[in-house]
């Protein structure tokens, strides 16, 4: 049983990557996670998930280009030309749902209050979001680390 443990431990710890352009922004999102969150025990997991530039790996879906992805076991790939184009709070918006997804587990919340303003960061699109996270962070970080 330990020995399987220990297994599973070094290949989860040997296939995670963190393109070190993001590191910032990871700690970034641990602090969040830590300053938020009822139950910081989701928080290291921030720190072991994969994160890089999509390689060609981003699948276009439909009219819907799909500009980050969390892949459950390898980690979130972000498309180059898209961030290359946002604002940092676009970036900061982008990254929180894609860790809401493979830290957090959380899947997506379509759920608006007066039919247009997002209930949670969860929303996809979720550049729809980032206009009301300036005015209301705190409720959007509190509903990431402790709602769903
Ligand atoms: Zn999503």
């Amino acid at each position: 049983m330990n020995k399987l443990f220990i297994i599973s431990f070094l290949l989860f710890n040997a296939c995670a990557y963190q393109d070190p352009y993001f590191y910032d922004y990871i700690g970034k999102i641990k602090e969040y996670c830590l300053e938020y969150a009822e139950d910081t025990g989701n928080c290291d997991m921030i720190e072991m998930v994969s994160i890089r530039f999509a390689d060609g790996k981003i699948i276009e879906n439909g009219d819907n280009n799909i500009i980050a992805y969390c892949y459950s076991l390898d980690g979130i790939y972000i498309d180059k030309e898209y961030w290359d184009k946002s604002t940092e709070l676009i970036r900061e918006v982008l990254l929180l749902h894609e860790y809401g997804h493979c830290a957090l587990h959380r899947g997506h919340n379509q759920e608006t209050e007066l039919g247009y303003i997002p209930k949670s960061i969860m929303f996809n699109p979720s550049g729809s979001t980032a206009r009301f996270y300036l005015k209301d962070k705190d409720y959007y970080l509190d509903e990431l680390f402790n709602g769903g």
